[in-house]
């Protein structure tokens, strides 16, 4: 069974809902449709605490947010695709005011900013420290208002459907009945997050599987920059929860065993948002996961059973502000940890937080695929190269989730219906889910049980540090893991919420994205942003200022080639901080 719409969104977060309103804004006789596997406020853009940056302080510049942003990303960051970003993002942000997103504001009534990590002026807007929830509910209620905006809530998409190098639709599962269905359409914008759970710690939802990034990969789109991944220095012990970076632009400060704020130790560099504020913890953060892992080997860390662990103080800031600025950091830590941060002190370690990598895409979102876009994490146009500073990904959904949408609009206005071909590829798709998947007699093996080593085998090998040995070892154990998934079976053959299908189904898209992060790895033999290797500990630009993109060989593994970094007016140099 067949349905049909012009534009389909894959995703309900902040950029899929953005694309959507984009698309009913553009052309309001388009028939738009957004696919999620989750109800559309449960996506993980509602977990963003922090909030999105924006030029709109008195004394900040539009240039100063581009070269922090370029300087942040080591110099991968595509200059022009930044400053469209940078120019953007306030427009974007004022009009998510308009429609409905309560931004915090400062006695005389203008919109509060606070300070971010590696960002040298106060150019965060936030809504308390629930800025995604709120984020996420203006849109979702802004979306209500378009009646083209058809919806798939808790729709898995397994397969895109692809002929003569475009893409016509997708193959999906309704997860309340099981049931396998294709859903054409003329144009499909990828806006399905992040990877996180590709690693063992992360403040990544479980749903955070990379499922476009491998969907993409799989049709012939490339990904680009996969080796990017960003730890968070501050994530909770085993839940991985996260303790946003405001807690540090309010003030916190991070302290090893001895009490002592061990990033005083470290070449940082550290940006000077306001006088009072003494900011070394305010330095980028794969500087901070950094020094942690030093701390560590100097055994200055604090041992848990999940891992060593220092210190984040917050006590000196005291109960109002805390209350008042980070009352879900209070609320995190009495209902995960048991502690009061008014008075205690909170055990802190670096996760897995954030994919710079993704869907290799054009500023318009287009892949190089007719008619396939993608936005947001998923994607990488690149405005965030080697390393992503804080709250620029909020904006980079809704500037990037609004232009991939309209681009979307226009391919779709103009393109054909899908041919007859696509309905073979759904039945192929129907057959390999109901009877390779399903159908398949259990073996002595377990999706549970390969997730688990490919996420060790990704910590060991792709790590804070890395070094070219372990990421080639890591890529074999990899290998073999791609083999028992292809031949492990579903036991639950129920087919109303077949989670143990969901979970087979990520478990895959999972092992391909840790494939390329790994191979992406391996060919850049310098050290860049979050990619710090320590066989090769320095940047080098002469062989490596470049994006890495992969494709998928002929025999199921990743081809990696080279792409050139747009660099417009800000020639390569040091990333420093604090002049
Ligand atoms: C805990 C946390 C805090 C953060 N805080 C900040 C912050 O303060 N500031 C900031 O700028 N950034 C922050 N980030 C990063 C930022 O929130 C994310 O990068 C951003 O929200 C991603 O939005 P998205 O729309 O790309 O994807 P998501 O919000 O992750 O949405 C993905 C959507 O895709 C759907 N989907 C996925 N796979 C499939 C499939 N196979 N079939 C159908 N649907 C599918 C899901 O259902 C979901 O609707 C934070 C991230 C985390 C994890």
């Amino acid at each position: 069974m067949v349905a049909t719409h012009d534009v389909l969104l894959i995703g309900g977060g902040a950029a899929g809902l953005r694309a959507a309103i984009a698309v009913a804004e553009t052309d309001p006789g388009l028939d738009v449709a957004v696919v999620s596997k989750v109800y559309p406020m449960r996506s993980h853009t509602v977990s963003a605490e922090g909030g999105a940056a924006g030029v709109i302080a008195e004394g900040d510049t539009i240039d100063e947010h581009i070269y922090d942003t370029i300087s942040g990303s080591d110099w991968l960051g595509d200059q022009d695709a930044i400053e469209y970003f940078v120019r953007e993002a306030p427009r974007e942000l004022l009009r998510l005011e308009h429609w409905g997103c309560p931004w915090s504001r400062q006695p005389d009534g203008r919109v509060a900013v606070r300070a971010f990590g590696g960002m040298k002026k106060m150019r965060t807007w936030f809504a308390a420290d629930k800025t995604g929830f709120h984020m996420l509910h203006a849109l979702f209620q802004t979306s209500l208002k378009y009646p083209a905006v058809a919806r798939y809530d808790e729709w898995f998409v397994t397969r895109l459907l692809v002929d003569d190098g475009r893409v016509h639709g997708v193959v999906a599962v309704e997860l309340r009945t099981g049931r396998v269905r294709g859903i054409t359409a003329k144009a499909v914008v990828l806006a399905t997050g992040g990877c996180g759970k590709v690693f063992p710690f992360t403040t990544n939802a479980n749903i955070n599987t990379g499922d476009g990034m491998a969907l993409a990969y799989r049709a012939g789109a490339p990904l680009k920059d996969m080796e990017f991944v960003q730890y968070h220095p501050t994530g909770l012990p085993f839940t991985g929860i996260l303790i946003t970076e405001a807690t540090r632009a309010e003030g916190a400060w991070l302290v090893n065993k001895d009490g002592y704020r061990y990033l005083q130790d470290y070449d940082l560099g550290t940006p000077t948002p306001t006088p009072e504020l003494r900011s070394m913890e305010l330095g980028p953060r794969d500087r901070l996961s950094q020094a942690f892992v030093h701390e560590e080997a100097k055994g200055r860390t604090l041992e848990t059973p999940y891992g060593s662990v220092v210190h984040l103080d917050l006590r000196h800031l005291g109960a109002k502000l805390i209350d008042t600025k980070l009352p879900f950091v209070r609320e995190l830590c009495l209902k995960y940890e048991r502690i009061d941060p008014v008075r205690e002190l909170i055990p802190v370690r670096p996760v897995v937080h954030y994919m710079m990598g993704g869907v290799h895409t054009d500023a318009d979102g287009a892949t190089g695929l007719g008619g396939l876009y993608a936005a947001g994490e998923t994607a990488c146009v690149s405005i965030n190269g080697a390393n992503r500073l804080g709250s620029n990904s909020l904006p980079e959904c809704l500037v990037f989730g609004a232009r991939a949408g309209r681009a979307a609009a226009a391919y779709a206005a103009s393109a054909g219906p899908p041919p007859p071909s696509v309905g073979s590829q759904v039945t192929d798709e129907t057959r390999r889910l109901e009877r390779d998947l399903l159908g398949r007699l259990p073996r002595d093996d377990s999706i549970a049980a390969i997730r688990t080593e490919m996420q060790t085998t990704m910590e060991a090998a792709a790590g804070i540090y890395r070094n070219g040995p372990d990421m080639a070892t890591g890529a074999d154990t990899l290998r073999e893991l791609q083999d028992r998934v292809g031949r492990v079976g579903v036991r639950d053959t129920s087919r109303t919420f077949n989670t143990e299908l969901v979970a087979a189904l990520e478990a895959a898209n999972l092992l391909d994205v840790a494939e390329c992060i790994l191979r992406s790895g391996m060919h850049r033999e310098e050290s860049r942003g979050a990619h710090q290797r320590t066989d090769f500990p320095d940047r080098d630009d002469e062989r490596f200022l470049h994006h890495h993109v992969v494709t998928r060989g002929p025999d199921g593994t990743p081809r990696v080639n080279r792409l050139p970094v747009t660099i417009t007016r800000w020639p390569p140099g040091e990333r420093v901080y604090g002049r």
